[in-house]
């Protein structure tokens, strides 16, 4: 599937959509969820062009990869949750239920976050 250069995420990217930022590099950037799932809820975002996980592991640069892992730490910190602990998850594709169709880590963090992940059971 062609990338949708009009996603939420690509208009935030280039300031069409304001969001509460947490962390801007020259490749990245970081902002709060606009729907947090945890005290703290932050995404972090590549400002290319990259639906999800695989196609930015496949076709970024390296210079836009470091950016963006590093912005992602730099954001874990800036938030305060590097303290207590925090959580990365990246949904990608169906099973994954990505509603954005632009890559997003999400960090979690600011209390006990649970199990890893709610698996739904077979049969
Ligand atoms: P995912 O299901 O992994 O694609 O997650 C998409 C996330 O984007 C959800 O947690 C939404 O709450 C969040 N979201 C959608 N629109 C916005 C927005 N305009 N600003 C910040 N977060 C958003």
């Amino acid at each position: 599937m062609a990338y949708d250069p009009e996603n939420v995420f690509a208009k935030i990217a280039r300031g069409e959509i304001p969001s509460r930022k947490v962390v801007e590099t020259e490749h990245s950037l970081a902002f709060h969820d606009i729907r947090p799932q945890a005290p703290i809820h932050v995404l972090v975002i590549p400002k290319g062009p990259y639906q999800d996980f695989e196609s930015f592991a496949a076709r970024a640069s390296a210079e836009e990869i470091v950016d963006w892992v590093r912005a992602a730490g730099r954001a874990a910190r800036e938030v305060g949750a590097v303290e207590g602990g925090f959580r990365v998850l990246a949904n990608s594709g169906t099973d994954a239920h990505q509603e954005v169709p632009h890559l997003h880590l999400h960090i979690f963090a600011g209390g006990d976050l649970g199990p890893m992940i709610g698996l739904r059971r077979r049969g």
